[in-house]
């Protein structure tokens, strides 16, 4: 009498834990490509450069549009923040950050220095070449932007490199442009960048010897340092027709070439 009702119920408990199993495995199914790191390459056309000097003032801003990506994580239904070392390109997928090309007219010439220096939308200048040091100007820029020691400097011009070398006191200590390196251009005049991390066996601090061969926004002339001075920047010199010139009329103004 009791028999057909007993398996009646059983089934009818099978059943409900079947549903419940085929509940969790379509959950798992459903949102598992959901909880995966995604990553997705976010461009967008940057229009302003924006130089300033060390109080603030804007110096200038340029409007060469460029393309500046980033990679963005993104996550859907995860619930882990994404940390920093997901901002990475997903192997095999996602696509490549644009190569940008400093030198669109083929000038010899990047045609916006100031942001190839550093591959920065913005840099501050410390020091302009009307500051008096002792009894005369500097006549040359110092070039800062955060975090700057260490950072690679890009050379403003295609050319060959002239000089690597340090300058020392009496005693042998560093003063003055540090550890530098002289490029020269197109033109045969003379780009100075000083302040270098470098060494005595290497001054660049990436390799350069007299003679390297140099590409305009892309070739590192050397890392950021405070070498021969109190704080870390660039020194930027340049000496045309074996002058010292201030570089600075060249910042505004994309379309002139240095
Ligand atoms: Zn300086």
């Amino acid at each position: 009498m009791g028999g057909p009702k007993n398996e009646e119920s059983c089934k009818k408990v099978y059943g409900r834990q079947l549903f419940f199993v085929f509940l969790l495995l379509g959950f798992v199914f459903f949102t598992w490509p959901a909880m995966q790191a995604r990553y997705e390459l976010a461009c967008s056309t940057v229009w302003a450069v924006v130089i300033t000097e060390l109080d603030g003032q804007v110096v200038s801003t340029t409007s060469t549009p460029y393309q500046q990506c980033e990679w963005i994580t993104t996550y859907s239904g995860g619930s882990t923040p994404p940390r920093d070392q997901d901002r990475q390109p997903e192997p095999g997928g996602g696509g490549t950050p644009p190569v940008i090309n400093y030198d669109t007219n083929n000038s010899g010439f990047v045609d916006c220095y100031q942001t190839a220096i550093f591959h920065t939308t913005s840099l501050t200048i410390t020091s302009t070449c009307e500051e008096v040091r002792g009894s005369v100007p500097h006549n040359a820029l110092d070039l800062w932007i955060p975090n700057i020691d260490g950072k690679a400097a890009y050379s403003v011009c295609n050319g060959t490199v002239e000089k690597v070398d340090a300058q020392r006191d009496g005693n042998g200590a560093l003063t003055g442009w540090g550890y530098y390196v002289e490029i020269k251009d197109p033109a045969g005049n003379i780009w100075r960048y000083a302040h270098l991390k470098g060494t005595n066996v290497d001054p660049s601090g990436v390799g350069l010897t007299k003679g390297s061969q140099i590409a305009a926004g892309t070739s590192q002339v050397g890392l950021c340092d405070s070498s021969g001075a109190q704080t870390a920047h660039l020194h930027l010199e340049y000496w045309k027709d074996g002058v010292k010139t201030c570089p600075v009329s060249k910042l505004g103004n994309c379309s002139t070439k240095a």
